[in-house]
């Protein structure tokens, strides 16, 4: 088990930068997500005014981060760039779809304790994304894995309340996917085929998900259901 508060002394890292934040006076704060140590706040100074560390500080970049824990701040002392992903920044809804990525890891993955499984999803939606996979299938399909993750993502095949299988679609409610009996007219109705769709986007295996979602694919079924998994961060707290 990785400390919240590392021993002093030089760490090499991979992973990737999650969020920056510029001061003037004291340069650049990095929230970096890395392998093993998870999410971290880490400081960047500027020297004599200058970022040293240029475009490797900007979020998205993912490489191999050397770092120097000192009595009081972990600081970034060099980073060799893997994957800048700035073939990403020619399509816009991809782009934002990614920072949209970003913000919600940043906000919800629990900092300084490892969590190498969301690091890996995190690099797999970028992959997606730079493969031109639907950005909002990409988005769903991370969205709801992180749930996952953190066990509070809704069943998309049982109904919450019952357990039946889902086999005629149901209703989207704050406390999960409901059959039609138990749903009582409640939330927002998911077709069986929609269903079929959403399950489609979160359990296939990243290659095949590349192929399968470059099909046409039913958008408003992605934007819609979206939505509905941005309520079950909020339940956790
Ligand atoms: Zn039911």
């Amino acid at each position: 088990m990785i400390p919240i508060r590392l021993p002093q002394g030089y760490y090499t890292k991979t992973g990737t930068v999650l969020l920056r934040r510029d001061s003037s006076r004291e340069g650049q704060s990095l929230l970096l997500f890395m392998r093993e140590f998870g999410p971290r706040w880490v400081s960047a100074p500027s020297a004599t005014g200058k970022n040293r560390f240029g475009g490797s500080t900007e979020p998205m970049t993912w490489g191999e981060f050397s770092l120097y824990q000192s009595p009081s701040k972990l600081y970034l002392q060099g980073t060799e760039v893997k994957e800048d992903f700035l073939t990403l920044r020619s399509s816009p809804p991809a782009v934002l779809a990614a920072l949209r990525l970003y913000k919600l890891t940043a906000k919800e993955a629990p900092l300084n304790c490892e969590n190498d499984a969301a690091l890996r999803m995190l690099w797999s939606a970028l992959v997606q994304l730079r493969e031109k996979c639907q950005p909002y299938i990409v988005e769903f399909r991370y969205t709801w894995k992180l749930l996952n993750l953190m066990g509070i993502a809704p069943s998309l095949d049982l109904c919450a309340e019952c357990g039946e299988r889902l086999t005629d679609g149901g209703r989207f409610t704050q406390e999960g996917m409901r059959c039609r009996r138990c749903s009582q007219d409640r939330g927002e109705p998911v077709s069986a085929q929609e269903l079929a769709e959403l399950k489609g986007a979160v359990s296939l295996p990243h290659d095949k998900f590349i192929l399968w979602s470059r099909e046409t694919r039913e958008k408003d079924c992605y934007i819609k259901n979206l939505k509905k998994l941005s309520p079950y961060f909020s339940n956790m707290r």
